[in-house]
């Protein structure tokens, strides 16, 4: 199949000619007369479909141990069908969650400062409450926020408040009412977080789990 819609995504204006046209507006031409495919323009990338995350998230492998050598109580993966474990996470101003009008679909940019975090993060939104102004998200790639430029609602800091997932057991199985030492799937950092156990039920697909009061071991 033809892939020649431009639907959303825009050519970035390099004007590098590596797509044999000499210009992006006359590749986004070629593109409308058939004549090129977007993945002709190497800067092109499909945006990831949130709602069917490639098998390669879901079946990512981890170490057992962190960068200091410290081993995972248990790593906790995606819940079924989702991009990411589930991150709590509370703006330094929850005011922010109702200012910025930040409702489920949108993407939000800020860095975990509360846990001493240096990466920041695109998170995109399940659930914002405006009473106490929680976000509950996923977390997702860096390339989502470039494609949607100025849509996307800067937080700026935030502590983390909890993660929920799918636990995969390591060296201790999650235990309701205890603090234990894990990995949020998908840290760039590969660090071992610590949190509070305070759900833990077993499913159909594993240890459904949620852990709050999160720091950075
Ligand atoms: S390769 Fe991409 S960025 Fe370069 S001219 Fe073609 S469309 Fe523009």
């Amino acid at each position: 199949m033809k892939n020649t819609d431009t639907g959303e995504w825009v050519p970035p204006g390099k004007n590098c000619g590596a797509c044999g046209a000499s210009t992006c507006e006359e590749f986004v031409l070629m593109l409308a007369g058939g004549k090129k495919e977007k993945p002709d323009c190497p800067f092109y990338r499909e945006s990831p479909d949130l709602n069917n995350p490639p098998e390669s998230i879901l079946t990512a492998n981890y170490g057992v141990r962190d960068i200091h050598g410290d081993p995972f109580d248990f790593i906790l993966h995606p819940l079924p069908g989702e991009p990411s474990a589930r991150k709590i996470v509370l703006p330094f101003r929850p005011d922010m969650t109702e200012k910025l009008e930040i409702k489920k679909g949108d993407l939000v940019l800020g860095r975990p400062t509360g846990a001493g975090c240096p990466v920041q993060h695109v998170l995109s939104v399940i659930e914002a409450d405006y009473l106490t102004g929680l976000l509950t998200c996923h977390v997702v790639s860096p390339l989502l926020a470039r494609e949607k430029g100025d849509e996307v609602k800067s937080i700026s800091a935030y502590h983390i408040i909890g993660f929920e997932g799918v636990a995969q057991t390591i060296n201790k199985e999650p235990e309701f009412g205890r603090r234990q030492k894990f990995l949020p799937g998908f840290c760039m950092m590969n660090l071992a977080h610590t949190g509070v156990v305070n759900m833990v039920f077993e499913n159909s697909y594993g240890i459904h789990t949620r852990v709050e009061d999160i720091r950075i071991w």
